[in-house]
């Protein structure tokens, strides 16, 4: 791929400079590209209108064509020409989380190039809720499609030194906005069923949406077990959030976890790996290595899903061969931490029963 020059943007997230905002509008509005800080992760953006422009992002990241993008409003009203209608159900969820980590599944209008839904009828969108994000597409006046801005395969991006390392000279603009918050990427839910289905757990939680309807199921692809289902979130089936290293997570009680790491941790090292461990506040202190990173505090669990993908990083950065991980308990943000190790392990997960 032919490089191209990339500027960076250095952008105060609290007080966004109207100027800059406007150059990087421009950007976009030109057909260009442009990553900018969203609450959960960097996002690629370019005009959602434009299909040249929405294949950049496909060109840039290496993402497979089937793989859909989400669409980015900053104003509620910026999504009736997108759809075909806005059930109620969708008006109370966006009454309530946007802006905001949900995304949700509507039928596309035909403004929306088939492009961006790799080829579905429905297309996904969200208001993010960050003053850098909200302020680019307000000022674009575009929606704005825009998948993680990581190469595809890659741990998403929360900082734009991450932006930097991956699609340097292969975008237009970077805008630097510092660290995102949330660290992990939006919920997918789809709405169009009786019980709403969540496709991809995110930064709002099932826990969250539970206030509003009486239940609401998981995608059954995205259970441990179901190698043979496919996910209704064509992302899903992909090897994802992926270190170079390889990688272990470690499921169970949490003595159980810090015992078994203990002796794989020697076992690999035996072999000749270089091990590293992702460990928690609760455990750095019991591992005998120099490749100890912690990740959060169990007891803050929205820390580890604030770190989880710049630790993966930080991992690779060290040149471990292998990376032995504490997994979280599977509830509230838990259940979107534990989808995303999952992945980045490539579906390598040991549970240690009692
Ligand atoms: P990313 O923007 O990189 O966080 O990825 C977007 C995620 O949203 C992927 O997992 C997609 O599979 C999912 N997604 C986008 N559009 C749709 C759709 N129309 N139906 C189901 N999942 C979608
Ligand atoms: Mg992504």
């Amino acid at each position: 791929m032919k490089r191209i020059n990339t500027e960076v943007l250095k952008i105060d997230r609290n007080n966004p400079d109207k100027e800059k905002i406007k150059m990087a509008a421009d950007v976009i509005k030109n057909g260009g590209t442009v990553a900018f800080p969203t609450e959960t992760v960097y996002g690629l953006g370019a005009n959602a209108l434009d299909e040249k422009a929405v294949e950049k992002i496909f060109i840039a990241k290496g993402r497979p064509q089937d793989n859909p993008l989400i669409v980015h409003i900053g104003d509620v009203n910026q999504i009736y020409p997108l759809v075909e209608s806005v059930p109620e159900k969708a008006l109370k969820l966006m009454e309530r989380f946007w802006p905001g980590p949900l995304t949700l599944l509507f039928n596309k209008s035909d403004k929306i190039p088939s492009k961006i839904t790799g080829g579905l009828e429905t297309v996904a969108i969200r208001m993010p809720n960050h003053k850098i994000a909200v302020e680019l597409i307000k000022e674009a006046n575009l929606p704005v499609a825009a998948p993680s801005a990581n190469t595809s395969g890659k741990p998403s991006p929360t900082n734009a030194s991450h932006v930097i390392e991956d699609l340097m000279g292969k975008i237009d603009m970077i805008i630097d906005g510092g660290n995102t918050g949330v660290g992990v990427e939006s919920t997918v839910l789809d709405i169009s069923t009786d019980m709403p289905t969540i496709l991809r757990p995110g930064g709002i939680t099932k826990e969250d949406l539970l206030e509003i309807f009486p239940e609401v199921k998981i995608d059954p692809a995205l259970e441990k077990s179901s190698k043979d289902l496919k996910p209704k979130s064509p992302g899903q089936k992909y090897r994802h959030y992926s270190p170079n290293a390889q990688m272990i997570v470690i499921q169970g009680e949490l003595q159980e976890i810090s015992q078994s790491i203990k002796e794989l941790l020697k076992e690999y090292e035996e072999k000749g790996l270089k091990v590293g461990i992702m460990a928690t506040e609760q455990t750095k202190n019991i591992y005998e290595s120099k490749n100890v990173i912690v990740v959060g505090d169990r007891d803050r669990p929205e820390t580890i899903a604030a770190n989880l993908f710049k630790v993966l990083r930080e991992f690779d950065k060290k040149g471990v061969d292998l990376i032995l991980a504490e997994g979280v308990e599977e509830s509230g943000i838990g259940m979107a931490i534990m989808n995303r190790m999952r992945k980045a392990a490539g579906g390598n997960v040991k549970t240690i029963e009692n």
